[in-house]
């Protein structure tokens, strides 16, 4: 059975105060209204995540994500975040290869496995973010594009590490654009990925690995892509902010 999940990327937004109210709207709503055994991940800025972390104590179904990590395990590397660290602090998740990370950090399939394998070596699962700009959908093989991007950045892990892993589709020209993918291009796309993932690891891996939606998803558009059959849950930004709308969004799920 799948997991269920729905994430939320907050990223870099929020002051403390903001972000503890946000928390606790969201376990009261959950708490009243979430029914079912969905997994609710909130990537708050890192600054927070052990504040934010004793909030979600009590409440079972809620879990942490950084919003990144290094791909080195310690030492000189000012300003940045391991994965050692997070596992210290009680976070479970880092999303890795955002495409905010791969277009702005200048981010590579190669160094995204690198941040795989930090993060499974300290017992942090990776949210592996992956998807095609508007350009590669209009002019490339796509779905080619994206296979490559979980080829080069996890085909190098063992069936039981790929487990601990959860992928995240995410069209490039879907994010914070308000244009989300409709609920047969996603399905497509997931569809495709669990078939590349069969073809390495076979069937019965293909079907255990939770594969996410992101991408403008709302709790208007969240209902339908939630039923397609290869989509377990969704990677929120912008709609995360808002504690009734992710609730809504959660509840879809
Ligand atoms: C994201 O940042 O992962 C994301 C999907 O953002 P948005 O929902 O705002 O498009």
């Amino acid at each position: 059975m799948r997991k269920k999940i729905v994430a939320g990327n907050w990223k870099m937004n929020k002051v403390l105060d903001e972000a503890v109210a946000l928390t606790s709207e969201l376990i009261t709503m959950a708490q009243d209204e979430v029914q079912g055994d969905v997994r609710i991940i909130l990537c708050p800025p890192a600054i927070y995540l052990t504040v934010i972390k004793k909030y979600i104590e009590n409440s079972p179904n809620f879990a942490l994500a950084a919003q990144n990590c290094s791909d080195k395990v310690s030492g000189a590397f000012t300003g940045e975040i391991s994965a050692q660290m997070l596992q210290s602090i009680g976070v479970e998740y880092v999303l890795i290869g955002h495409s905010e990370r791969r277009q702005y950090f200048h981010e590579s399939n190669e160094l995204l496995a690198e941040k795989v394998n930090t993060a499974l070596e300290n017992g942090v699962s990776p949210i592996f973010c992956c998807g095609e700009s508007l350009k590669q959908r209009q002019n490339e093989d796509y779905i080619g594009f994206v296979k490559n991007q979980i080829t080069e950045s996890l085909f190098h892990l063992s069936a039981e590490q790929l487990l601990s892993v959860v992928i995240a589709y995410e069209p490039i020209w879907a994010i914070g654009t308000g244009l989300t993918a409709s609920a047969l291009q996603a399905q497509e796309m997931h569809a495709a990925l669990r078939q590349h993932i069969a073809s390495k690891y076979g069937e019965e891996v293909a079907q255990e690995i939770s594969i996410l939606y992101g991408g403008s998803v709302t709790a208007a558009s969240a209902p339908e892509l939630f039923a397609s059959p290869d989509i377990d849950g969704g990677l929120v930004g912008g709609a995360s902010l808002k504690s009734r709308e992710f609730t809504n969004i959660i509840k879809a799920r």
